[in-house]
């Protein structure tokens, strides 16, 4: 199981505008059921500020997706960032618990002062996943007569073809039926 948390007690305990940089390395982010994203690279740059911890982060990686035209399932290469504020729960000097920040579903840093990203990785990850993925730009997608798939080579057999067959075979069926 990855893990994308980070510890932040040291960091909300410096003043606003401190930064810490952790690198992103793992095998693997479960988006759903079936999503999966791998590897998971990139960076983050942890901001105290006032409420809590301003994560910035770059992540790049791979899903596996079903190619739109050919249904060949196959890996696509995801880029995204964001910026997303996590906000202090418990005070990290008294332990006091804090007022709910005013946003509706707000990140939030747990009371053992971690933060983790994974939530926020599954988020934008899902909103920029192409919408019609493509498993190469000139996918010749499936051949409509046999569901054969059109990227594999040359495929004959004609529409006129399938007709003439079609005509026989409604011959034989006709002359049986006298
Ligand atoms: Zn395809
Ligand atoms: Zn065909």
């Amino acid at each position: 199981m990855s893990d994308f948390r980070f510890s932040v007690s040291q960091l909300l305990q410096e003043p606003t505008g401190a930064t810490r940089h952790h690198e992103l390395d793992d095998p693997q982010l479960a988006v759903d059921g079936t999503l999966r994203m791998h590897p998971v690279l990139g960076h983050v740059r942890l901001t105290r500020t006032p409420k809590g911890v301003l994560a910035d982060a770059e992540v790049r990686g791979n899903v596996d997706v079903e190619c739109g035209r050919c249904l060949t399932e196959f890996e696509q290469p995801v880029e995204f960032s964001f910026s997303e504020e996590f906000f202090q729960t418990v005070n990290v000097n008294t332990g006091v618990r804090l007022p709910a920040p005013e946003e509706e579903d707000a990140f939030l840093i747990d009371e053992a002062h971690k933060l983790d990203l994974a939530d926020a990785m599954r988020e934008y990850l899902l909103l920029n996943l192409p919408p019609a993925p493509r498993c190469r730009e000139d996918c010749k997608g499936l051949c409509t007569v046999c569901g054969a798939n059109l990227n594999d080579g040359p495929h004959a057999h004609e529409p006129e073809l399938t007709d003439e067959r079609l005509a026989a075979l409604s011959k034989l069926l006709g002359d049986s039926e006298q």
